[in-house]
């Protein structure tokens, strides 16, 4: 079973549902154009991608002497990838972009993951570091490395996590000292590092947190720097891949422990200004997240593909009036299974695409707009995510005993999911991250623009007034609650309520641009809505008065 990706979906959201055209530079963009970039995506993601993706799943990649070789098959297609200028496509003209909005760029991302979770991490990462050091390199280093990293010839890594600071950013120990030449000398380990070493590019160039001397204690003490495999003379710099990990899922991509510094000191630059580094990191962090909610809803595509697909196939029992035997889709049960998975799909990949415009928004200055991707970032991320899991799960339902033996690959969509919630901050970071800087720093102005407009496009949804006014009372509660652990307490559920009532803002729009739509919005509507009414609940019987 292979990969399609459902391209007139995602044109569909892109000129329909999201804001897409009333961008400026959507101008140059006639919608057959659009069509046509999105359609010439989808052959490289069906044809070559997915193809890898079960015996990437299947080979991993090998650690030998430093130098981790990728699954076969997956070096030819990164160089056809960059062939066709697909890395470049969000990024500036000014450094051998292509310019194009991030609102196109995300359904076109969305075939890569959905093809290929393990391969579609390595430009996800590498989009991060651009945006660092587009944001906050100087004119030499964006020079330097932008054209490369943004052609692929480079690919770039976020290197954060250490044995003791994970979630605690604050804890990181890895120590830069200033070198005479004006450069400094990088010493520690960092664990974790996706595609931190791979023979996909020439170069790779890591982005890597590290505390000078004498530096404060904890986040304000930590600055960024950037340390090339190879340095600009060719000399292998001082870093290197000690270990590869086992993992439960998304096999072929290569999650390293990178050794800085045993020979002396890895060579780094600094990025922008000391003690700067995790503001500066957060750029990477934020785009990122957004991209990993994405990679939630071509997850659970490619799962909801193959299930309807074995649902389609699979005879078991006989109908329940005809008393014939029938193909599993007929039963009332498994169509329950396949509309979930479908209406939380459609639900995350329209709220992703409407982030995404967004987005593009906040890049041409509009603060309003940034104040939305701020809002949404940790929503998409997290619910988008779970969503996948729980979309993922129901695949290997639909399948039965083969959903739990590895043969059909719907277990290994289920296992790559699996990380989803965990990397790029946990689900659980992100919830507090919304409750406390997102809604609670500004006495929830953001939060109340937010859903306000949720509100004007579920007018006439009774259910959704009912919903409401329970969210009114909530959130009165929790702006007069001053217990900081209570109000952790009930980040996540209040996240993921939120999260139900945007998705069902979305289901609505699509059900009103094409009444093609609106059997599965009514399906969201009875059978994914009432969650926020239960979330809202949850967060209400646990709040302290
Ligand atoms: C496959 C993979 C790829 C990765 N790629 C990269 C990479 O490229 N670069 C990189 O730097 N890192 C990477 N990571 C690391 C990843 O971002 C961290 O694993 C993640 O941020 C969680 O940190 P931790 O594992 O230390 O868990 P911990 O921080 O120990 O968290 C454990 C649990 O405690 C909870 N918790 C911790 N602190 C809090 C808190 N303050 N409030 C509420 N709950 C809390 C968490 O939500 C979680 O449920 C990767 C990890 C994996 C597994």
């Amino acid at each position: 079973m292979t990969y399609n990706p459902p391209i007139s979906d995602m044109s569909f959201l892109l000129e329909h549902v999201t804001g897409f055209r009333n961008l400026p530079h959507a101008e140059e963009l006639d919608p057959e154009t659009v069509d046509a970039i999105l359609a010439e995506a989808a052959k490289l993601a069906s044809d070559v991608l997915a193809p890898l993706n079960k015996t990437g799943d299947e080979h991993g990649n090998i650690l030998k002497n430093g130098a981790v070789t990728t699954t076969p098959g997956f070096k030819e297609a990164y160089r056809q990838y960059c062939a066709g200028g697909w890395n470049a496509v969000p990024f500036p003209n000014e450094f051998d972009g292509q310019g194009l909005p991030w609102s196109l760029a995300f359904p076109i991302q969305e075939m890569w993951q959905g093809a290929n979770l393990s391969f579609g991490l390595c430009p996800l990462l590498n989009q991060g570091a651009v945006d660092a050091i587009l944001e906050h390199g100087s004119e030499e280093q964006k020079a330097y490395y932008l054209p490369k990293l943004i052609s692929g010839e480079w690919t770039g890594t976020m290197n954060l996590t250490e044995p003791q600071a994970g979630s605690d950013l604050a804890a990181v120990k890895t120590k830069a000292e200033p070198a005479k030449d004006g450069t400094y000398k990088v010493f520690g380990q960092k664990i974790y590092i996706t595609y931190g070493e791979h023979d996909m590019s020439e170069n790779i160039i890591h982005l890597v947190l590290a505390r000078l001397p004498n530096a404060p204690e904890g986040v304000k003490g930590i600055s960024l720097f950037i340390v090339p495999k190879f340095l600009e003379d060719g000399t292998r710099n001082d870093v290197i891949c000690t270990g590869l990990e086992h993992k439960l899922g998304i096999h072929a991509s290569p999650t390293c422990t990178m050794q800085f510094g045993d020979q002396g000191g890895a060579t780094g630059f600094l990025v922008g200004e000391a003690h700067q580094g995790l503001k500066y990191m957060f750029t990477m962090m934020n785009n990122a997240r957004l991209s990993v909610g994405l990679q939630g809803v071509a997850i659970a595509e490619r799962a909801l593909q193959h299930a309807e697909h074995y649902a389609r196939e699979r005879v078991q029992g006989k109908g329940l009036s005809s008393g014939e035997s029938v193909t599993i889709d007929h039963h009332p049960d498994v169509q329950r299974m396949l509309l979930t998975m479908k209406a939380l799909t459609m639900a995350g990949r329209a709220m992703a695409y409407d982030a995404s415009v967004y987005l593009d928004q906040a890049r041409a200055g509009d603060e309003a707009a940034q104040i939305q991707v701020d809002l949404l970032t940790p929503i998409i991320k997290s619910w988008c995510t779970d969503m996948a899991c729980e979309v993922a799960s129901i695949g290997v339902q639909i399948h039965g005993g083969m959903g739990f033996v590895e043969e059909t690959g719907a277990a290994q969509y289920y296992r790559d999911a699996r990380i989803l919630p965990i990397y790029e901050g946990t689900n659980g970071i992100q919830a507090n991250d919304l409750l406390f800087r997102k809604i609670l720093r500004d006495q929830g102005a953001a939060l109340t623009s937010f859903y306000t407009d949720i509100k004007k496009t579920l007018a006439d949804n009774v259910q959704a007034a009912e919903i409401f006014a329970h969210l009114d009372d909530v959130l009165s509660m929790i702006k007069l609650n001053k217990d900081l652990e209570n109000l952790a307490f009930i980040a996540v559920p209040l996240l993921n309520g939120l999260g139900v009532l945007k998705g069902a803002e979305m289901m609505t729009k699509m059900a009103s641009a094409n009444d093609k739509y609106n059997d599965l919005s009514d399906f969201y509507m009875r059978n994914i809505l009432p969650r926020a009414r239960m979330s809202f609940d949850v967060v209400y019987l646990n709040l302290k008065t």
